[in-house]
């Protein structure tokens, strides 16, 4: 994959890209990330980015010429060609503007930016960017939350991260970014989204399990004792409920974009009934809620 970034603060980028799978990925030439100041794109003394909105108000908005301009030297198809490629699944190259009013960045959108070849990110500053861009240049518009940042460069680093995990080989243990939190992996055991050792559960679009390490007491906390048994099938069926426990109490909407299991529903309507009834015989080790 190619990922090209447009700012107009490239140096933003030598610290987040730098680390962990994003390094390697890159190192292993899985990824070639490459960084544009908008400024070289201009054309007069003072490398003017920006300008005054018409009709008033606040602040400047980021110009369109040095953005077209600089979209043009990376001779990408026609927009419209991307589009029409788009619709029929077929599209290679994607040319994204960061904007806190585009549709939101999920592992889905992730999942899809993952499969192309080529990823073109525009970061917006000040007050935003000339909406031609939105109209004219970029596929689609992305926003990272519902808040509003100062820039679109934290967005685009995100958006690199999280695709590039997917690439294939980029992660050592590609099992565990099927198993993530909001993956809705094909389902390959009795479980939704199970993939791995019979003691793992994988998400099915729901949060992950939680997940604990040595040593097995600390400060007087104990890791919950189903863990240690060594007996799979129950560690699986707690794992499972602690996550849909946590989508209930955390995210709750995730429970409506997916189909639950009999089992999972079992589990479901045990939990609903009260969370003063212990869902499960075993130490769940979660945080009281308002509802307890
Ligand atoms: N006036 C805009 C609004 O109210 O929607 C906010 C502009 S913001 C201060 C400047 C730039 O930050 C945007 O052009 C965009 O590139 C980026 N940005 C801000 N919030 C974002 C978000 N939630 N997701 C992605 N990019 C964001």
């Amino acid at each position: 994959m190619k990922a090209d970034i447009i700012t107009i603060f490239p140096d933003f980028f030598r610290g987040p890209l730098d680390y962990g799978i994003t390094r390697r990925a890159t190192e292993m030439g899985l990824v070639k990330i490459e960084v544009h100041d908008l400024r070289q794109f201009t054309h007069d003394k003072h490398r003017t980015v920006d300008d005054r909105p018409f009709g008033g108000g606040e602040g400047m908005v980021l110009k369109p010429e040095p953005i077209f301009e600089c979209l043009e030297a990376f001779e990408l198809p026609a927009r419209e060609v991307r589009i029409s490629e788009r619709a029929a699944s077929r599209a290679k190259q994607s040319v994204i503007l960061l904007s806190a009013q585009g549709e939101r960045f999920t592992q889905k959108v992730a999942t899809e930016l993952a499969a192309l070849n080529r990823l073109v990110l525009i970061c917006g500053r000040y007050e935003g960017v000339d909406e031609r861009v939105a109209d004219h240049l970029a596929d689609r518009e992305l926003s990272i939350g519902d808040y509003v940042l100062s820039g679109g460069e934290l967005a685009a680093a995100v958006v690199i991260e999280s695709v590039t995990r997917l690439l294939p080989g980029a992660v050592g243990n590609e099992a565990s970014t099927r198993q993530e939190s909001f993956t809705a992996h094909a389902p390959t055991r009795e479980m939704p989204g199970s993939d791995g050792p019979d003691s793992t559960c994988g998400s099915g679009g729901l949060l992950d399990y939680p997940h604990y390490t040595r040593p097995a007491e600390f400060r007087g906390m104990s890791v919950p004792e189903v863990l240690i048994n060594g007996n799979h099938q129950q560690i699986r069926r707690w794992r499972r409920e602690q996550a849909l426990e946590k989508t209930l109490r955390n995210r709750p909407d995730l429970l409506d974009a997916i189909e639950l299991n009999d089992e999972d529903k079992k589990l479901m309507s045990r939990m609903r009934r009260g969370s003063r009834n212990p869902i499960s015989p075993m130490s769940s080790g979660r945080r009281p809620t308002t509802d307890d």
